[in-house]
Order: C-alpha cells, then structure tokens, then sequence
C-alpha cells in the first residue's frame, strides 16, 4: 500500500464522523484552484454546490451537458448557476448527438449503452478532470447496492487524482431536509417519480415503493453506473 493510499485511508477514518461542510471546507484549503467539483445537478449536487457557495465560492463546478438531458434538468442548471453564482463549466462531447449517430449507429444508447456513456461522458470528464488534483463527487452509501461502501476520501485510479464524496453517510431524506431547509431549487421531475435523473432516453420514473432509487436508468439493461465511477481495473 502505497503511503498516499495509508493517508487517505487515515483521513477518511476521520471524516467518517465530519460534517460535509467541514470535508468541502478542507477540500478547498488543501487544493485550492486544483480542486473542482462535478455534479449532474441532482439532490445531493444541489445541497454540495450551497455549502462549497458559503465556504468556498470560486470552486470550479463540472458538468457534462451529454446534449441529452431532460428540459428540466437544463433549466435547473441555469437557475443555480445565476443562483449560486458558479463558476460552472458544462463539458460537451467531442461528437454532437448527430455525429455519433452517423460514426456509431442511431440512438447508440439502446444498442451499446456503455459506449455511448463512454463517448459522452466517461472520456469527456476525465479529459476535463486533466490538470485538477481533486475532484468531489456527490455520491452516498443509500443510493444503490453498489455505492454501498462508498469512502469519503479515496484514491481514484482511473482519473489518478483525490476522490472526494462528502455526502457518503448521508441519507437520502438528510438531504431533502436541506434542501426544504435553504428553499433551493431541485429538478421539478423528482416530483414526477424520477428519483434519479440522466439522461432523457435512459431515464424513466419509478414507482413510489420501488426501494432501489435507481431502478429507473438504463432500463432493460445490466448496466447500473455509466462508468464515471466504476473502479479502474
Ligand atoms: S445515459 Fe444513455 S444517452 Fe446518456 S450517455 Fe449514457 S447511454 Fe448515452
């Protein structure tokens, strides 16, 4: 074990008991402008851009605008970004939804779902995460089966930078509290059963009991994550 990874696995021992706004407050201290956030702009992105907005403002924000996300979630995007004053960054894939559909095939998500997330997002962001130290997820223990033993710190492999997911411990309900707490603005489909929202044509709404959150993405297929935050082999 490298002496990196025995100090991550140090410090998130010590953040397993912090409150996020301390793990964001000591993310910005420690990487400064090497240190970005990415976030898709749902409940726990919402609640991580308020706090970084209070503790460390000029944090670059990450997004990726695949070219096909949902009317609601681009309108929410807009309204945070004039809201929290971000510095927001919306990454594009290299091919338009068009290009992509001449080189690989029409609607490439249906046939090969995990090409396509490659092509507009997995390579997209690690080309954009080039240069940035660190980067802050908005992943959480209780969102899937998979994301279960989600760490706060980590090393990530694949990108080679510092892996930050402050919200881990926290509960999906923790999270609405805030959100309803500060008056914030959140993706008006939650309200239409999409407890989780992606893209348009890989996203559907779920039932109110449906347990897993993310029974919704990808539909039809084995796929669960679309690859950003799945290990490096
Ligand atoms: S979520 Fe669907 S449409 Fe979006 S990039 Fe992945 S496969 Fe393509």
């Amino acid at each position: 074990m490298s002496q990196q990874t025995t100090d991550l696995s140090t410090l998130n021992t010590q953040f397993e008991s912090a409150y996020p706004q301390d793990v964001l407050r000591w993310s910005a201290e420690t990487y400064g402008d090497d240190l970005a956030v990415v976030t898709s702009f749902q409940p726990t992105g919402i609640v991580t851009l308020h706090m970084l907005s209070e503790v460390a403002p000029e944090t670059t924000v990450l997004t990726l605008d695949t070219g096909l996300l949902f009317p609601e979630t681009y309108a929410l995007m807009d309204e945070l970004e004039a809201l929290l004053d971000l510095r927001l960054i919306r990454i594009k894939p290299t091919l338009t939804v068009a290009q992509q559909a001449e080189a690989h095939g029409a609607e490439l998500w249906k046939h090969d779902p995990d090409q396509c997330c490659n092509i507009r997002k997995t390579v997209p962001l690690s080309d954009a995460l080039v240069g940035y130290e660190a980067w802050i997820t908005g992943l959480r223990r209780d969102q899937s089966e998979g994301r279960q033993s989600t760490p706060i710190v980590s090393w990530d492999q694949k990108n080679q930078k510092v892996k930050l997911s402050p919200f881990a411990t926290w509960t999906e309900e923790m999270i609405w509290t805030y959100i309803h707490a500060h008056e914030l603005p959140y993706n008006t489909l939650h309200d239409r059963n999409y407890p989780t929202i992606g893209c348009y044509p890989c996203t559907q709404p779920v039932s109110p009991h449906e347990e897993n959150k993310r029974a919704g993405r990808w539909v039809g297929h084995a796929k669960t994550e679309c690859g950003i935050h799945v290990a490096a082999n």
